[in-house]
């Protein structure tokens, strides 16, 4: 399934002056020589497109540092009059907009805790009619595709088409080395979707420390992002917010240049060739897949008519523990992993049951 949502190339909007394409600034504005200092750096590393700041707050308890407000809209106008460098807020209201726009802003985007919200989104979308601005769009804090969709067509639905996803992490019971796991899938399925839509990584959300932000940003580079929000700031030992994750503008310029910039195609004859081969394998593979998973269908619409013809119950839960065990060990010795090797079982198993049922329901309701 693909949904043809009308968007521009990230070209038409963002001047990318380094590549990969980089936004970084304060996770919040707090003074104007805080922002303006770290603008300067930022502009000087010669490595930075856009420069962030977070000027209104979303806060997961009261009483804790909301933002700036409205003032530190007048230090971005300075940051950008001095560095040249094009400015990015968060907006999470009619307001927001409103201010934003009057105040020059170059480009908002919408925060992870206003994505799941679509009364929100939808204010904000509203706000936006008529406005030709880029808007990018973080991922809901849970991880629901639907919502991080509807959210880009409620924005692209009120005409922004200079629109753009960021990928932020999500929220999970399990606690691991992320603040936010990263559950890459999402951010591949979006881009499946909507192939035409730009998907921006936002390792310092996902890390929330700076040791892992090269391994995240690398990763999304490996995976074709189009680009990278990390935030800096000009000493972040002492930042207000999201303090653990903030790098110097010194920093992030050396990791820019750690990066390795592949390609996602090489014009190189002998690569196309070698390429076209390997893909020509892998198509022989996948059929060959296909027509064993339609036999083994077969087999189990079979041992389904068995069953009910014997009275026997769909679900045998000591057979299916069966398969797992045989298949997991039998999967890590062609060094399958075993979470994969699970998840496809678990797809067979349950079209398996699938089908045994519509047999089942299919006697009941000739008998009825
Ligand atoms: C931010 O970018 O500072 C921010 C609040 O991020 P998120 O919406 O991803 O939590
Ligand atoms: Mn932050």
């Amino acid at each position: 399934m693909k949904l043809h949502l009308n968007i521009e190339p990230l070209s038409n909007w963002a001047n990318v002056t380094h590549e990969p394409f980089v936004i970084s600034g304060p996770c919040s504005a707090e003074t104007e020589e805080q922002l303006l200092a770290t603008a300067h750096l930022l502009k000087d590393t010669g490595k930075v497109s856009v420069l962030r700041a977070g000027i209104w707050k979303p806060r997961t308890r009261p009483g804790e540092f909301e933002g700036i407000g409205s003032i530190g809209l007048e230090w971005l106008k300075r940051a950008k009059a001095e560095t040249g460098l094009p400015t990015a807020v968060e907006v999470a209201n009619a307001k927001h907009v409103e201010e934003a726009l009057a105040a020059g802003v170059d480009i908002l985007w919408v925060g992870a805790r206003s994505t799941v919200n679509p009364f929100t989104v939808q204010e904000i979308a509203d706000a936006l009619k008529g406005v030709d601005i880029p808007v990018m769009v973080k991922n809901p804090i849970n991880p629901d595709l639907s919502l991080w969709i509807g959210a880009l067509e409620r924005i692209n639905q009120a005409g922004i088409t200079k629109l753009a996803a960021i990928h932020r992490g999500f929220s999970s019971f399990e606690k691991t080395a992320f603040r936010n796991e990263p559950m890459w899938d999402l951010a591949i399925s979006l881009k499946t979707l909507v192939p035409n839509l730009p998907i921006i990584n936002d390792p310092s959300h996902i890390c929330g420390n700076r040791e892992l932000l090269p391994f995240i940003s690398q990763k999304a580079l490996d995976l074709d992002m189009q680009g990278l929000m990390i935030e800096s700031h000009i000493d972040p030992s002492v930042a207000w917010t999201d303090a653990k994750q903030q790098v110097t503008p010194a920093a992030l310029s050396e990791m820019i240049d750690g990066f390795v910039l592949r390609k996602a195609e090489s014009k190189n004859a002998e690569f196309v060739d070698k390429l076209a081969g390997l893909r020509e394998k892998i198509d022989k593979i996948d059929d060959q897949i296909f027509q064993k998973l339609g036999e083994r269908m077969k087999i189990v619409s079979q041992i389904g008519e068995y069953k009910r013809d014997n009275n026997v119950t769909i679900l045998q839960v000591s057979r299916w523990d069966e398969i797992l065990q045989k298949r997991t060990a039998y999967g890590s010795a062609l060094s399958l992993e075993k979470d994969f090797t699970e998840k496809v079982l678990e797809l067979i198993h349950s079209e398996s049951i699938r089908k045994q049922t519509a047999i089942m329901n299919a006697i009941k309701a000739e008998m009825s």
